[in-house]
Formats: structure tokens, C-alpha cells, sequence
């Protein structure tokens, strides 16, 4: 469809900012017409020129025809920071469907002005064999921080304080006794000048493969092709090295870098890499920095005082002054996808910021998400690939394939199939480390009468209890909590029995079948508190554990040289979701999963344990082989029109009372059903119905889908959903995808 009128919002005072005027596209101007887009616009009694943003865009109007004004053509960006994210908020409001001032609250956060000019460097004063004696020390008397803080500094001689007070949670009081001791020297600098790497050290040599991409990308940039990247390369191909180079390229020529990466893999070491190589003009966000903090280091940004930002999806709106390059690490990670209004994806966002700024535009992934690789595989994106690791000598895992029914059919009901069991024997012999992977907490799945199978669920949500290794019982989706009861409810019967198995149980069962292994576990119970997260990793690494027990928190980019077998318990359990991702997500998962194995040079092997070795997400994982993936997954998506070879409006209803989330529902249906698009354009509606979880939180949900291969045409649907009254106490969220 080409759209015929624009919604346009014309500069003005604040409290406008949502009226939407309609005008006419000139059709010399068709095809440079989107959202985000500034226009000049006749505006008014006497038609003054005005400029505005393009919001939204539709064939059809409600302004009868001979009162719509044309467009007066397009207006450039003139690359004010403030003038770029407005233009940004704008593409966000048609993209995402949210209000005009939702958007810039996310896109121009509240800065303030900086205070602090001064950065505090810490440098270890004592020498190195005084510092590892002083460390000893430090651990045998159970000083946590001051122990973390030693390593670190015995590592990296000198640190900015500020990496060292976030990611390492070190107090200042530790820092001031370590200084009290004479072990440590701080050195109070303002910050001037080019970013200075504060040790020396060695730039590793990009292997030709790297290189040739890294040149690739520059060139392509420096001669205009403003497409985005996609680099495509397994676990340990170097990617990181590459963005390093191209970042040191973009901050010569006097432009900031943003980098996105989930707040998962933003951990210390990740951190201190990116400082060796580019100085102490690196900066970091993170979800647990206060507002102000937030704030603060935003306002450095705004100032000058930094040329790099990491963090999450937040550290997008970033206000640098000369953006000159945007990268994000594990573009395929859901916690991309932002889960308040506004609803945006951040790599689609960074996309199109990339775009408003000219700036240089990289996404990485060992398992690009399907919908982005299929963009690279239409020339939308450039698209690069790396399917060899960059450390000399590691190879790829040892990939096995267990069928679990063959294992039941040869009367192994334990866990662990005979080649784990193996593999787990030969790897405690060898002193090696091992990880094994199941995707569910807690100690059951599901807690059920034996008699009358009723499940136990939560009285807040339609979900069942997990049972716990404490003997209560939890709801994963609102935190609820109750003692297993001695008798079923609803028959009196006392044989009430737990199904299935989470990491808490698995933990059980490996102590009981390997005994005195040493265990860690990592999940959502284990990490809840302040650097749970960070202290087990820690832990881990240091060897104090032969197996890391965990949920998918533990296939997140962590590098652990001495890791060579890593176990997949239940390779099946992300299949059967409700999802049409499920296999995307399974199959990323357990690719991911095993590039855990073997880094560095001892040779890694990976058992896959499934109930269904065919499933072609579990057969590709096995061979590390994204593309064959892809072929099988977009025929997939082509037969069933699920994104990309379509799209879905998935439009949600929530109340606390069923009846009015259910007639909301009801309305909206028959409101789509009347409108012209859906039969004009091939729309299909479908639903109103239940989603897979229909209430949380005491709040009840219904939902309903509409299929459309037009984009523009299920926007301007959205926008008419939205116009419409959603009704008292009903809660509507509308997402396109
Ligand atoms: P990715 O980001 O793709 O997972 P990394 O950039 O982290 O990969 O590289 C994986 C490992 O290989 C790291 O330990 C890194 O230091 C090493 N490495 C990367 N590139 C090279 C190279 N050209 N020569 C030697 N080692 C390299
Ligand atoms: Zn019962
Ligand atoms: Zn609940």
C-alpha cells in the first residue's frame, strides 16, 4: 500500500503535542514520507509554514477531501542532539503506538547538569606479591569486597572508581581503609582531552577474517551505504574485537559510540575490556542506578566528558553531542524488547536513530533473531559472518544427540542419560569444570492430586504453583507464596505429588548421584540479592564449584576457560510455548548453551538430552549451524504468515473484572470486523480469546490477533483502536509485530 496522507504534529506548545493533523503526500514525495520525518507544513487560517513531524501514515482520512492541505516537503534534520531525539520520539509514536510525550519521556530523559568534572582513578600502590599475600588474606578473613577489589586491581592496575563502586558493589569505606593501608592510591583527575588507555597493553592482531569485516563495514560507512550491519558469527569468533576496532575509528574522528548489550552480559569483565582498550572516556548505565545517578551520567555525556557508553536498552537515548556509531551485542536477546509503554525494540529503535544521525550501525549475534537475518538476507541489512573461533586452537564442541525415550526404553529413569553420566565421571577425574543447563527453577514443575488431578494454582493468577525445596510452594509470575498443603483441596485426598523438575531439584539429584561434587546454582532464586549474580559467576570462575547448576542466566555470554562439558537437561522444555519463537528461542538457547564448552584449550563437549532428537531446532543446535536453521524456521513462518512473512497485532485487554476485559474484547472485535481494512487488505482476526496465561496479578486478560502482510494498514488500525474509548478500568495494549 502507498500511503496517501500523513498524520503530522506541528511544532508547537507541549500540551498539543497529540493532535494529529492529517495532510495530503505529494507524490514526488512518496518515497522520503515515514514517521519520524520532519516536514514543512501550511499551517492555520492563512496557511503560515510550519515545521512538524510525520507520526503516522494511512490511505484514507476522515478531513473531506477539498479541506486537506498538501505537504510542502521535507525538512533536514539540522543534527541538534535535542532536534534528533524529538524526530526519534516522533518515529516511536507511529512505530509503537504510544502518546507523543510517553516517547519523549523515554527518548529525552531528564539530564542534569554535571557536578562532578573530577574522576577518581584507582592505582594499586603495593606491588604485586603484596597484593596477592594482601588478597590471601582478605579472603581467609571472609572480606568479601575487599578481596574483589584487590583481585581487580591485581588484574588491572589501575581502574576508574566508578567501575569499581557499580559492577564490584565496593563501598567507599573499603576504598578509603584499602587507601588507609597504603594498598591502593587514588588520583583525583579532570577529565580533558582524547580518551588515554591507562595501561599499556597489547592490541591483539585481528585475524584476516576480522579484519576484512572490520574494513568492509568502515568503507561501506565512509562511502555512504547507511545500512546497518549484522554480523553473524558463533560464540568466540571475535566479534568483540571487531566493534573495538571500529569504535577506535569512530572516536578518531571525534564521534561518541553507544553500546548496547543486555545487562546480563554486562558484567566486570566485560566492562574492564572495553576500558584496556579505550580509556577512561567509557562510561556504563544499568537498571539499578538511581534516577539521579542515571541522570548524572547522562549529563557527562551531554558535556563531552565521555565518548562511550555501555548498558542496556536505556543506554540508547544516550545525549551524546556528535553520535557517531551505534553497536548491540546479542541483538537476538528478548530483554531488547522494552516491556513498558512505550513497547519499542531497541534494536529497531538504535536502527532508526542510526539512521536520523548517519552514524555507523552494528548488531551482533552467534543466533541472529530470525527477523533480522531475513532482512540481511534481503539486502536490508549488510550481513557478515564468522564461523570460525579467534583463539588459536579451540575447536568446536563435541555435540551428542540423547534420546531420553531410548533411555527409558533401556530402563534409565534417572536424570541423566548414560552418556552424561559418563561425561560427568570423566570430567570430575580430570579436575574439569562442567555446567549443566535446565531451563525451569525450583524443585517441581507442577504440584497435582495423585487422585483427583487437580493442579495447585495460584489464587492471584491462572498459573500453577512450583514447588520449592523449602517445602512452599511459588507462583514465577507475582511472587506468592504458600505451605504445601496436606490435603487436596478440592478431594481430601493426601497424595499430592510434585511433576517434572527444576534447577533445585537437579541440584539435589547430582549431589545425591556424584557424591561430594562440588555444587553452584544460578537462577532467579539464587541471584535475588544485591550481587547474588555477580558473586556466583565470581565463585564459579575461581573453581570453587566443579558444576554450575542453572536456568538460561547461565548461557549468557560468560566466558569460563575451564568449563569442557556442558549438560542440557531438557532440551524440549522452550519448545512447546505458546510462541510462534518457540523454536527460535530453543534453538538459541541450546546453541548458546553449548558454546559454553570448551573456550579456551582444553576440547569441549556438549549431551544435548531430548524427547525429541529430530526437531529441526534441536538437530541444527547440535551442528552449530545457524543457516540451515534459518531455511527450515522462515519456511516455517512463510507457510503459517508469522513474522517476518507477515504481522501480528496482538491488541490486550486487562481488568480486575473478567466480565469488562471480556465485552472490552467483544467490542474490539466487532469494531475490526466492520472496518473496511480487514477485508480490503487480507486481514484476518482472530480470537477473542484467553492468552496462554489469562490473569495475573489479579488483573484478567483477554486478548485477540489480527494477520495482516500490510504494516502501514494494521498501524492505521492500531491508531483507530486507540482512538476509540477503551472503556472504564480496562488497561489496552496494542503491539504490532
Ligand atoms: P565474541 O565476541 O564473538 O564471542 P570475542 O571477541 O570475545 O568473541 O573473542 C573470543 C576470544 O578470542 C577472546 O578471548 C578474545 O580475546 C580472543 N580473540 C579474539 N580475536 C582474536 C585474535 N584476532 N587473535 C587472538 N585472539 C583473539
Ligand atoms: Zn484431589
Ligand atoms: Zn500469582
Amino acid at each position: 500500500m502507498i500511503a496517501r496522507y500523513a498524520g503530522v504534529i506541528v511544532d508547537g506548545k507541549v500540551e498539543a503535542l497529540d493532535r494529529v493533523f492529517s495532510y495530503r503526500i505529494p507524490a514526488a514525495l512518496a518515497d522520503r514520507i515515514r514517521p519520524g520525518v520532519r516536514v514543512r507544513v501550511p499551517f492555520g487560517k492563512g496557511d503560515h509554514e510550519k515545521a512538524g513531524y510525520v507520526v503516522t501514515l494511512s490511505d484514507r482520512t476522515d478531513v473531506p477531501d477539498e479541506k486537506i492541505k498538501d505537504l510542502l516537503g521535507v525538512k533536514d534534520l539540522t543534527g541538534d542532539a535535542a532536534e534528533i531525539r524529538v524526530a526519534l520520539a516522533a518515529w516511536m509514536r507511529g512505530e509503537y503506538g504510544c502518546t507523543m510525550s510517553q516517547a519523549l519521556k523515554v527518548c529525552l530523559p531528564p539530564a542534569k547538569a554535571a557536578q562532578v568534572r573530577i574522576q577518581r582513578i584507582l592505582h594499586l600502590a603495593a606491588d604485586r606479591d603484596q597484593a596477592k599475600a594482601l588478597l590471601a588474606e582478605a579472603e581467609r578473613k571472609k572480606h568479601h569486597a575487599k578481596a574483589r577489589l584487590i583481585a581487580a586491581l591485581i588484574e588491572d592496575p589501575s581502574v576508574p572508581q566508578s567501575a569499581v563502586t557499580g559492577r564490584l558493589q565496593i563501598t567507599r569505606p573499603t576504598i578509603d581503609a584499602l587507601v588507609r593501608d597504603g594498598v591502593i592510591r587514588v588520583e583525583e583527575r579532570e577529565i580533558t582531552g582524547p580518551a588515554q588507555p591507562e595501561t599499556e597493553r597489547v592490541k591483539i592482531t585481528l585475524n584476516p577474517d576480522q579484519q576484512h569485516i572490520a574494513d568492509e563495514i568502515w568503507q561501506g560507512y565512509t562511502h555512504g551505504d547507511s545500512r546497518p550491519s549484522l554480523i553473524y558469527g558463533i560464540t568466540g569468533s571475535g566479534k568483540t574485537e571487531i566493534y573495538l576496532e571500529l569504535m577506535e575509528r569512530v572516536i578518531a574522528q571525534g564521534k561518541q559510540v553507544i553500546l548496547l548489550i543486555p545487562e546480563i552480559s554486562l558484567t566486570y569483565q566485560t566492562l574492564m575490556r572495553f576500558y584496556r582498550r579505550l580509556g577512561h572516556r567509557v562510561s556504563y548505565v544499568h537498571s539499578r542506578l538511581t534516577p539521579a545517578e542515571k541522570a548524572e551520567q547522562f549529563a557527562r555525556a551531554a558535556d563531552g566528558e565521555i565518548d562511550v557508553m555501555i548498558g542496556p536498552r536505556s543506554a540508547l537515548f544516550t545525549p551524546f553531542a556528535k553520535l557517531g556509531c551505534i553497536i548491540v551485542d546479542e541483538e537476538h536477546d528478548d530483554a531488547y524488547q522494552s516491556d513498558q509503554t512505550p513497547r519499542y525494540h531497541a534494536v529497531e529503535t538504535a536502527f532508526h536513530l542510526g539512521e536520523l544521525t548517519g552514524s555507523l550501525v552494528i548488531a551482533g549475534s552467534a543466533t541472529p533473531s530470525i527477523d533480522r537475518y531475513d532482512r540481511a538476507m534481503k539486502g536490508e541489512l549488510r550481513l557478515f559472518s564468522l564461523t570460525r573461533r579467534a583463539h588459536e586452537g579451540a575447536l568446536l564442541p563435541d555435540v551428542t544427540v540423547c534420546d531420553m525415550r531410548e533411555e527409558m526404553k533401556n530402563k534409565n529413569r534417572s536424570i541423566f542419560s548414560a552418556p552424561l553420566w559418563e561425561a560427568i565421571e570423566g570430567c570430575l577425574e580430570r579436575h574439569e569444570q562442567m555446567m549443566l543447563f535446565l531451563n525451569r527453577r525450583g524443585f517441581s514443575g507442577f504440584v497435582s492430586c495423585r487422585s483427583c488431578g487437580t493442579p495447585l494454582t495460584c489464587p492471584h493468577c491462572d498459573i500453577s504453583l512450583t514447588a520449592h525445596r523449602d517445602g512452599r510452594l511459588r507462583c514465577h509470575y507475582c511472587g506468592y507464596t504458600r505451605i504445601l498443603p496436606k490435603q487436596c483441596p478440592v478431594c481430601g485426598s493426601e497424595y499430592l505429588a510434585g511433576f517434572g523438575m527444576g534447577t533445585e531439584k537437579a541440584e539435589e539429584l547430582v549431589k545425591q548421584a556424584f557424591p561430594g561434587i562440588r555444587t553452584l546454582r544460578m537462577d532467579a532464586d539464587t541471584t535475588s540479592g544485591k550481587d547474588g549474580h555477580s558473586q556466583i559467576l565470581r565463585a564459579f570462575g575461581a573453581g570453587e564449584a566443579d558444576v554450575l547448576i542453572g536456568t538460561q542466566m547461565i548461557v549468557k555470554g560468560h566466558d569460563f576457560p575451564a568449563v569442557t562439558l556442558v549438560g542440557i537437561l531438557m532440551a524440549d522444555l522452550s519448545l512447546y510455548s505458546a510462541d510462534y519463537r518457540a523454536s527460535e528461542k530453543t534453538f538459541g538457547l541450546l546453541t548458546q548453551a553449548a558454546g559454553r564448552a570448551g573456550r579456551a584449550d582444553l576440547p569441549g563437549q556438549v549431551i544435548i538430552q531430548t524427547y525429541n532428537p529430530e526437531h529441526y531446532a534441536i538437530q541444527c543446535a547440535a551442528l552449530q549451524d545457524y543457516p540451515a536453521f534459518y531455511e527450515q524456521e522462515i519456511a516455517y513462518r512463510q507457510l503459517m504468515h508469522y513474522p517476518p512473512c507477515g504481522y501480528l497485532m496482538n491488541v490486550q485487554f486487562a481488568s480486575p473484572d473478567e466480565r469488562t476485559a471480556e465485552r472490552a474484547a467483544d467490542d474490539c472485535a466487532a469494531f475490526l470486523k466492520r472496518q473496511p481494512e480487514t477485508s480490503a487488505y487480507k486481514m484476518a482476526v482472530i480470537g477473542p480469546g484467553s492468552p496462554h496465561v489469562s490473569k495475573i496479578k489479579d488483573q484478567y486478560y483477554r486478548h485477540l490477533i489480527v494477520k495482516a502482510e500490510d504494516k502501514t494498514a494494521l498501524a492505521a488500525l492500531r491508531e483507530a483502536i486507540l482512538r476509540r474509548e477503551a472503556g472504564p478500568r480496562v488497561w489496552l495494549t496494542c503491539e504490532i509485530r
